[in-house]
């Protein structure tokens, strides 16, 4: 698996048109294994991801945006779990993106994510985003639709000022199928220790897989530029998922050309009493 292989089938070029029904959720192809393999590489590359993101806090130099989204059940928490499992939380931070408080909807739909952005040094995820902002908001009908229509020119503005400025940006969106969907909403019934991630209002979204699939696909397609890509990552197979996305990170992050910072002079004749 490398980088070039993986821009050329996930990687959505700028002003693409996107029909999600062409794109295989099961996908698994640019991987030469099984999932054992396919778990053992994603752990390889774990170690990498742990070491240069060290590199990234020490330099304090470079930001990395990530941002996650998904259908319910998609795997966002899953992939958060994964593929930074022992990356030091120094200098990785999450944020989550819920229903607007009253203090968000006061103000414009940007602000409550610009105060999110990382810092130098920094790593954060977006688990969900400003996308939410084109994608419930657009499905039921939240704000006008002229409102809505012209939050995707602004969001590609935004992403390009923060981009311009210094950080990195990548997007994820994790693709999975409404069986698939199924599946993983029945575990969560099922299993006592997954009732917490159900929720009835669930069922009603699933309801709207239609509505929000074409939401995504106007996203995919009019939001993916060269400084802030989308990704479709197939993620009917989690290990699969996992291992693209470490891949890309450990592929962008090697592409930075960071150094530690240069150390103070004369330490080798330093003796500790
Ligand atoms: P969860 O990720 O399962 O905790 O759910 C968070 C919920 O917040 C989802 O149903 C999102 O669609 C919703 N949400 C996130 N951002 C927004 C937004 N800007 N406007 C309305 N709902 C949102
Ligand atoms: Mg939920």
């Amino acid at each position: 698996m490398n980088n070039r292989t993986i821009d050329n089938r996930y990687r959505v070029p700028p002003k693409t048109k996107i029909d999600l029904d062409k794109w295989d959720p099961a996908d698994h192809s640019a991987f030469d294994g099984d999932k054992d393999a396919g778990e053992k590489a994603a752990n390889k590359l774990n170690k990498r991801l742990e070491s240069l993101q060290e590199l990234l806090y020490a330099e304090g130099k470079h930001k990395l945006l990530i941002v996650l989204q998904a259908m319910d059940a998609g795997g966002k928490d899953g992939t958060i779990r994964h593929v930074f499992d022992g990356v030091n939380p120094q200098g990785v931070k999450v944020a989550s993106f819920k229903q607007p408080t009253p203090e968000e909807l006061a103000h414009d739909y940007l602000w409550r994510i610009h105060k999110q952005t990382p810092g130098r040094g920094e790593i954060v995820i977006f688990n969900r985003s400003h996308y939410e902002d084109v994608l419930v908001v657009r499905v039921h009908n939240l704000v006008a639709k002229d409102v809505w229509q012209r939050r995707y020119d602004q969001i590609v503005a935004f992403e390009k000022r923060l981009a311009e400025e210094g950080t990195t940006i990548l997007k994820f969106y994790l693709h999975i199928d409404k069986d698939e969907q199924k599946e993983r909403l029945q575990a969560r019934l099922d299993e006592p220790d997954k009732n917490w991630k159900f929720a009835k209002g669930d069922l009603a979204e699933r309801a709207l897989w239609p509505q929000y699939q074409a939401a995504y696909e106007a996203v995919l397609s009019r939001t993916s530029t060269e400084l802030a890509p989308w990704y479709i990552i197939p993620a009917n197979r989690k290990w699969y998922r996992n291992l693209v996305i470490s891949q890309i990170l450990v592929d962008t992050l090697e592409g930075l050309d960071m150094h530690f910072p240069q150390a103070e002079e004369g330490l080798a004749e330093i003796v500790i009493e």
